[in-house]
């Protein structure tokens, strides 16, 4: 099949303030033209700075998207944010079920697949994380557990246009360590068959999976050489406009 291109996504998560987010989305846009073909920038910086950011990458090739959404589409959800506010607010894409969501808030698959499925409803593309914790990994579990998140958390419709997933271990968030590049690609092996089990040949082929955890400008072109990594989510690294853009300038 043909390539899917790679998609390179930086979760700014809670970081930065206003002049911060608008110079660090200018700095990324300021870089993008360099970035080779078939490479994708997205930037997902926090709620507030959304408006500030889409001004700064106006015009360049460069994609927005939220953190996290609420699965309505209005409503009585005090201090929350609907995929269709996203998708007004200049996102394509929309990251759910990350782990500091499924943790830090008890977000459990039925509820990142009603989030996921929202934002297929507001237009936008969804990025579904998945990944094991150290113990998972640790009783050999790894492989299952993600399989079963991504059965469980991909909502129906999804093809490789509206649906991304990223292979976020746990443990290899914002740690420094990552899985060996075997194990990366044993995951991503695993997500595919479940993908293609779930929607289809042509539909589970044609969504990318993204690596994300501890991906630094060092690291990312051994991760982004192998087969079914089509892309990164990057947590800290794309915090500094210059790594972000060396990690995509990786992907070739
Ligand atoms: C993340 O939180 O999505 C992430 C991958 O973080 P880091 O790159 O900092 O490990």
């Amino acid at each position: 099949m043909a390539s899917l291109g790679y998609l390179i996504a930086g979760n700014w998560k809670m970081n930065g303030d206003l002049a911060g987010a608008t110079a660090l989305a200018a700095g990324v846009a300021a870089g993008a033209g360099k970035a080779p073909e078939g490479v994708e920038l997205l930037i997902c910086p926090p709620t507030l700075h959304l408006a500030a950011a889409a001004g700064a990458i106006s015009g360049k090739a460069v994609a927005l998207g939220g953190q996290d959404c609420h699965e309505a589409p209005s409503g009585a959800f005090t201090g929350d944010v609907s995929a269709e506010m996203l998708a007004d607010i200049g996102c394509s894409h929309v990251i759910v079920g990350h782990s500091e969501r499924r943790d830090g808030h008890g977000e459990g698959d039925a509820l990142v697949w009603r989030k996921a499925g929202a934002a297929l409803r507001a237009g936008l593309t969804a990025i579904v994380c998945v990944g094991e914790t150290e113990q998972e990994r640790l009783a050999g579990q790894a492989e299952d557990t993600v399989a079963r998140q991504v059965r469980a958390s991909d909502p129906d419709g999804a093809t490789g246009a509206n649906l991304a997933v990223a292979y976020e271990p746990v443990w290899a968030i914002g740690s420094g360590r990552t899985p060996t590049t075997d194990e990366i690609a044993a995951v991503h092996g695993a997500i595919r068959r479940a993908l293609v089990e779930l929607l289809g040949e042509e539909a589970g082929a044609g969504v990318r999976l993204l690596y994300g955890g501890s991906v630094k400008p060092d690291n990312a072109k051994a991760i982004l050489a192998l087969e079914d990594v089509n892309g990164a989510l990057i947590g800290g690294a794309s915090l500094k406009a210059e790594d972000f853009l060396a990690i995509a300038a990786a992907a070739t």
